[in-house]
């Protein structure tokens, strides 16, 4: 059995928007293992986004097969295993054949811009807010599962007549994981149902006025588990990629892990993530603090009964997928890590600004009719000023944010704890301290989604104490102070301002 005393480890799979990686930690959380493979980016029309997940599924059985052959574990060695996803992404598949009935609604797509917007005209945008803690948006699950009901032959039958159920990619995985069409389990945890437009933040339960907007049936939504639960939520199949029993005692959504990981346990703590977008979440404990600034309220983590955790969170589309654009479709660099040298061979983004609204603009503006512009353009300048415009717009999102923190919550961060795939890019870094004021400091273990996945999963079984013990686990790796005078701090961001208020009210939703 895998809870017998020869486990030693915990095993994650951190389902992201471009990849699906496995990891496992050992008692200290360091990293012993991990194995990464991507997935593709279906792209069907403009503003369209989509996964495969069968695809999915199949990368993430790879990558967990691979990753325990490389290290040379098994099943046995795992005492528990915890999964983490990209949110909001929309799976519908059938619960008989396991076939999905449409590829995965990505939550960059921007399909179901005109229901969001209409949701907003009425009194309905005001009920989404206040029960879901969010603003109608293309962004969450809800207008998903909506378009899917209603654009794919057959889906609404078969959903009122059960057969067809809904999930984001956890639910998705851990019914694969648990046997799929032969008995797999069918939940999701607290803080996934918290970005779907449908659980009520209070209730912690799907919410009968909010399916009514959306026409959703609740028969098709999976169970709402805590994100940490030691009863566990099913267990890992023989015949599945870990080829024996591992209880599944551990599922967060990607940023709400990544708080986990970087040990945000108390009210007043904060991160940021820098990915495909970038997601900055504040801890404020038991207390569900209502934005009036252009944040979400949603749900932090919930461990076992104990009462729930919420966060205020500032979410934006597009910072690590700029970059990614610079290298696919203006091809100024030929990968991502360049984007560092040719932005460090200019002293400053000589004028311009780039404001990177591909999907509209989220936090702290929720504005679908934004579309992307660089201004300020002069002949003199170049490829390097675009790039290096094009890092300050990540770190000058992210002061819109935090920003938009402190007014709601009276918090001032003081020190900014950072990870993901952007932070490997140290002048974006320096950057961020720059134009926010503040050191930014960031964890030896930088995979902090998996980790914050894995401690979930080993709190269940009793792996770790506690959260003084996952605390003990956090050392700094590396830190940035601000260099910039007041005076430039506050010239850069009243440009960046002027620069977003040319991108509003460009398209008609
Ligand atoms: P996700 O979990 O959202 O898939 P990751 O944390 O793996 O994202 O980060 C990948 C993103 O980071 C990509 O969009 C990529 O363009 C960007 N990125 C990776 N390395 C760098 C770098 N050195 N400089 C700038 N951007 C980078």
């Amino acid at each position: 059995m895998a809870s017998s005393s020869s486990a030693r480890y915990v095993g994650a799979v951190d389902q992201g928007t471009t990849s699906s990686r496995f990891m496992v930690f050992d008692h200290g959380g360091n990293e012993v293992v991990k194995y990464q493979l991507e997935h593709t980016q279906i792209m069907p029309r403009p503003g369209w986004v989509e996964h495969d997940p069968v695809e999915i599924w199949e990368r993430t059985s790879s990558v967990i097969q691979s990753g325990l052959r490389q290290a040379g574990l098994s099943a046995d060695d795992l005492v528990a295993l915890g999964i983490t996803n990209q949110r909001e992404t929309a799976v519908v598949w059938n619960r008989k054949t396991g076939r999905p009935y449409y590829n995965a609604i990505v939550w960059q797509d921007t399909r179901t811009d005109r229901l969001a917007t209409a949701l907003d005209r009425d009194e309905r945008g005001q009920t989404i807010r206040r029960k879901a803690g969010l603003p109608p948006a293309t962004y969450f699950s809800g207008g998903k599962i909506q378009w899917i009901l209603e654009n794919v032959d057959g889906v609404r039958e078969a959903a009122e007549n059960g057969d067809a159920i809904f999930g984001n990619t956890d639910s998705w995985l851990v019914w694969n994981l648990t046997g799929g069409p032969r008995g797999g389990v069918h939940v999701t945890d607290v803080t996934n149902a918290s970005r779907t437009m449908l659980m009520n933040l209070e209730t912690l339960d799907w919410d009968d006025e909010l399916l009514e907007i959306f026409s959703v049936p609740r028969s098709m939504l999976p169970e709402i588990k805590p994100s940490s639960c030691s009863e566990g939520y099913g267990s890992t199949t023989a015949e599945g990629p870990l080829g024996g029993e591992v209880r599944l005692t551990g599922i967060l959504g990607d940023q709400q892990a990544a708080m986990v990981g970087q040990v945000c346990f108390e009210a007043g703590e904060a991160k940021n993530t820098y990915g495909t977008g970038n997601f900055m979440l504040l801890n404020t404990g038991t207390e569900l603090v209502r934005s009036e600034a252009g944040l979400l309220t949603t749900v932090c983590y919930r461990f076992d009964d104990q009462p729930p955790v919420y966060a205020l969170e500032g979410s934006i589309a597009v910072t690590g997928s700029a970059v990614q654009w610079l290298r696919d479709q203006l091809g100024i660099i030929s990968g991502a890590s360049q984007s560092e040298s040719l932005a460090a061979s200019v002293e400053d983004s000589g004028g311009c600004y780039f404001v990177p609204a591909f999907s509209g603009l989220f936090a702290p503006y929720w504005r679908s009719d934004a579309r992307g512009a660089i201004v300020g353009l002069s002949r003199y300048n170049t490829n390097a000023h675009i790039a290096r415009a094009t890092l300050e717009a990540i770190c000058y999102q992210s002061r819109d944010v935090a920003e938009a923190m402190s007014k709601d919550s009276g918090v001032a961060v003081d020190v900014l704890k950072v990870d993901g795939g952007i932070t490997a890019n140290k002048l974006c870094m320096q950057l961020q301290a720059d134009i926010l004021g503040v050191p930014v400091s960031k964890p030896v273990v930088a995979e902090t989604t998996a980790l914050g996945a894995a401690y979930a999963a080993g709190l269940a079984v009793g792996f770790w104490s506690g959260t003084d013990e996952l605390r003990e686990n956090w050392n700094e790796g590396d830190r940035w102070e601000p260099t910039w005078s007041q005076e430039q701090r506050e010239d850069g961001y009243t440009g960046w301002k002027k620069a977003v208020e040319r991108t509003l009210n460009w398209v008609d939703v």
